[in-house]
């Protein structure tokens, strides 16, 4: 019997000192644990437009993506052949001749002259925008070569702000449409935006009608081809203004183009929309627009058209009105090229 209880209090002593022994490596074991993932770099989600990530899903068909290859074929999806969203550099990349770039105005930025705040603040948003996308707002405007004739070319970025047309843009545009102007040459414009920048109010709006306004000058007194590329989405103040001024208006296939949204057409007049309303296919069987260009054919129309426009009678260049007499940021710009080239 007391052999017996001996022998129980040395299996207990046993089985103690093994379960703290267990004990002690699993501790250890969590800690490491813990340490690690204390240690590790924390996980960065990729962007919204899915410029970072390696894979994106399309937005029409919602097949998923390989983004590396994505972006060799355009971004043309390879399900259904919907055009996905390009940003401004590839974009320039698509249409622009190797090592012909040269940008227009590169270092204008925005200032908040409203203080404008909602949810976060105007400069905040500014900030994240410029980080995100490597521009100081949401427009890139230059000059190059387009399978070798000379353009001026505008392309708006859907990244920054959802390619909201401020103060910055707006002046942008105009100095190119300026510049084009003086230059002779043709313009092009590809827009993508979701209309004026409310952070800016009325500053904003009168973007408008100052590019308006440049385009007049560049159409009617100097006699130049303006070819306005539309791509999806094109809407609110910049379809209202730019976008259906020029002399050809193309649009890439099943783009939205639109002045105000569907929802609100519809509530106002209570009225059912067809499926295709506001597509380039419906704007074009309604005479908005005169021709929709796959991505990968648009290089090549737009140098077609210009070669033969290149024949046209009635052009003439380098005349601006006299309420420009000097123009400095242009002299300035000259200048700026004649150095930099040098
Ligand atoms: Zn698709």
């Amino acid at each position: 019997m007391f052999a017996l209880v001996f022998y129980l209090s040395d299996l207990e002593l046993k089985f103690f000192y093994n379960k703290e022994f267990f004990m002690s490596i699993l501790d250890w074991i969590e800690q490491q644990r813990k340490l690690k993932l204390l240690n590790t770099p924390k996980y960065n989600h990729p962007a919204s437009d899915g410029s970072q990530g390696l894979w994106t899903r399309c937005d029409n068909c919602g097949v998923i993506l390989y983004i590396k290859h994505l972006k060799k074929n355009q971004r043309v999806c390879f399900g259904c052949g919907y055009h996905l969203q390009m940003n401004s550099h590839e974009r320039i990349e698509q249409l622009i001749d190797a090592g012909t770039w040269r940008p227009l105005n590169e270092i204008l930025s925005p200032c908040d002259p409203l203080e404008f705040q909602d949810q976060k603040a105007y400069t905040d948003r500014l900030k994240d925008a410029q980080e995100k996308t490597s521009l100081q707002d949401g427009v890139q405007t230059g000059t190059g070569m387009l399978d070798g004739i000379p353009v001026a070319l505008g392309v708006m970025d859907f990244n920054f702000m959802g390619g909201s047309m401020g103060s910055v843009v707006g002046e942008k545009i105009t100095r190119l449409i300026e510049y084009a102007t003086v230059e002779g040459l043709t313009l092009l414009i590809v827009c993508a935006s979701g209309g004026a920048r409310m952070q800016e109010g009325i500053l904003s709006l009168m973007q408008m009608a100052k590019i308006s306004a440049a385009l007049d000058v560049y159409q009617s007194s100097a006699n130049l081809l303006y070819i306005a590329i539309l791509t999806s989405p094109t809407t609110g103040g910049v379809t209202a203004s730019f976008a259906m001024l020029g002399d050809l208006i193309i649009a890439e296939p099943k783009a939205l183009i639109g002045f105000a949204g569907r929802r609100v057409i519809e509530q106002t007049l209570q009225e059912q929309l067809p499926d295709d309303f506001q597509t380039s296919e419906y704007l074009l069987k309604h005479g908005l627009l005169d021709f929709i260009v796959p991505r990968c054919f648009l290089k090549q129309a737009l140098s077609e058209t210009i070669t033969l426009y290149q024949q046209a009678p009635f052009k003439e260049t380098g005349s601006m009105p006299d309420i420009f007499p000097r123009m400095n940021f242009l002299m300035e710009e000259q200048l700026r090229r004649e150095f930099s080239t040098k």
